[in-house]
């Protein structure tokens, strides 16, 4: 599958996260470990900026994969709200806030139940592929009840 990648120079906003030119996509290609989410690559890197900013528009009631990996997330919310899971914290979204995930910290985004999220996120373009939680894994984690409330697997 070939992946849209807009060209250089300015991507003309047409309506709130959208953009002309950019595909509306899969948030990933299969899998029932998410739920209502779709993706827009915003900026595939260049040589001298190798990363990648994404647009994820989360759907009210919607979440993203629960996981974690070596790279780096820098995440702003640009429309709406939710809240995430940062490693054992839930932490409130509000429309600007600038989450920064670490390395190997488990992340999960979720909209509201009434209304959903758009979130812009940066990564390193060369970048290692998603873990998700073993059994072992998913026992820490609900170790916390506001943690075990929240998740989504
Ligand atoms: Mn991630």
């Amino acid at each position: 599958m070939t992946e849209s990648e807009p060209a250089s120079g300015r991507l003309e906003s047409v309506g709130v996260g959208r953009w002309r030119g950019v595909d509306v996509m899969p948030y990933k290609p299969t899998g029932t470990h998410f739920q209502a989410i779709s993706r827009q690559l915003l900026f595939g890197g260049d040589r001298d900026l190798p990363i990648e900013i994404r647009y994820f528009e989360i759907e009210p009631g919607g979440y993203s994969t629960l996981e974690r990996h070596e790279h780096t997330h820098w995440v702003m919310v640009l429309e709406g709200s939710g809240r995430a899971l940062v490693g054992t914290e839930v932490v409130p979204l509000h429309m600007h806030d600038i989450v920064r995930i670490p390395a190997w910290t488990w992340h999960q985004f979720h909209a509201g139940e009434s209304h959903g999220i758009g979130i812009l996120c940066v990564v390193a373009a060369d970048r290692d592929r998603p873990s998700r939680p073993t059994k072992e894994d998913l026992a820490e984690l609900i170790a916390s009840s506001e943690v075990a409330e929240f998740i989504r697997v």
